[in-house]
């Protein structure tokens, strides 16, 4: 693959034409951290027509696949799945180099790798830290998404987001309006194994708050 795991310097040289053939500068909205084989993009793609929605994959052969799927879509359907796309890259290290303060306004962390024992979880993709540069990506009233069959892990993400002062559960009635939820158990490829498998599907979500410490 041509793409290099170093990231632009900053988000504003970030040629984001050679993912989306007719994107304006900075208009990537949607994230997928950790997209695996792509269905929720794809899923995204029809939904959102109107929105650039990306997926960040780290490992190359996983991204080269995404990319492949996109291509044929793209080619069997005539101006469709021009909005999605996928990009290489260490979600823990650069998504700063990617995206300006409040770019974003829907964030998806999908059945994330659990990393059990209690040495490795700093690999943990949701973390205090971590969860600063969430919040400084995501615009206030954007949405913060995480899907789990792993107990363990799902009472982590919803703990750590939860006590983090920028965002806030969403209510039953914001949940209830969210055409994104029933996507979350169902459009990716983890997602569908787990329902094979008869395993539990956990999901919590956040709306990215305004600072209460910024005037
Ligand atoms: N979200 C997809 C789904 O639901 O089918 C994939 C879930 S899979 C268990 C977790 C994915 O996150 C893997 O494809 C893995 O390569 C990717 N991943 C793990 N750590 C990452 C990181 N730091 N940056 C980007 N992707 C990462």
């Amino acid at each position: 693959s041509i793409q290099n795991l170093l990231p632009p310097v900053c988000p504003s040289v970030m040629k984001w034409s050679e993912h989306y053939p007719d994107i304006g500068p900075n208009c990537v909205e949607f994230l997928d951290i950790g997209c695996g084989y792509g269905g929720l993009l794809i899923s995204l793609s029809t939904l959102f027509a109107d929105k650039y929605i990306l997926g960040i994959e780290i490992r190359i052969k996983v991204m080269d696949y995404v990319n492949d799927r996109i291509k044929s879509l793209r080619l069997t359907n005539a101006n469709q799945y021009l909005n999605i796309s996928v990009l290489r890259t260490n979600a823990m290290k650069y998504l700063p180099n990617y995206f300006n303060k409040a770019q974003l306004t829907k964030l998806f962390f999908l059945y994330p790798d659990p990393h059990f024992k209690k040495s490795k979880h700093k690999w943990r993709i949701i973390s205090p830290s971590l969860l600063a540069e969430y919040a400084y990506i995501l615009q206030i009233g954007g949405v913060l998404y995480t899907a789990t069959d792993v107990l363990e892990v799902h009472e982590w993400m919803k703990k750590h987001i939860t006590d983090h002062s920028l965002f806030t559960p969403m209510t039953s009635e914001e949940l209830s309006s969210d055409s994104c939820i029933p996507l979350l158990t169902t459009s990716t490829e983890e997602a569908a194994k787990v329902t094979r498998n008869g395993g539990q599907h956990y999901i919590a979500c956040f709306k990215r708050i305004h600072d209460p410490y910024v005037k």
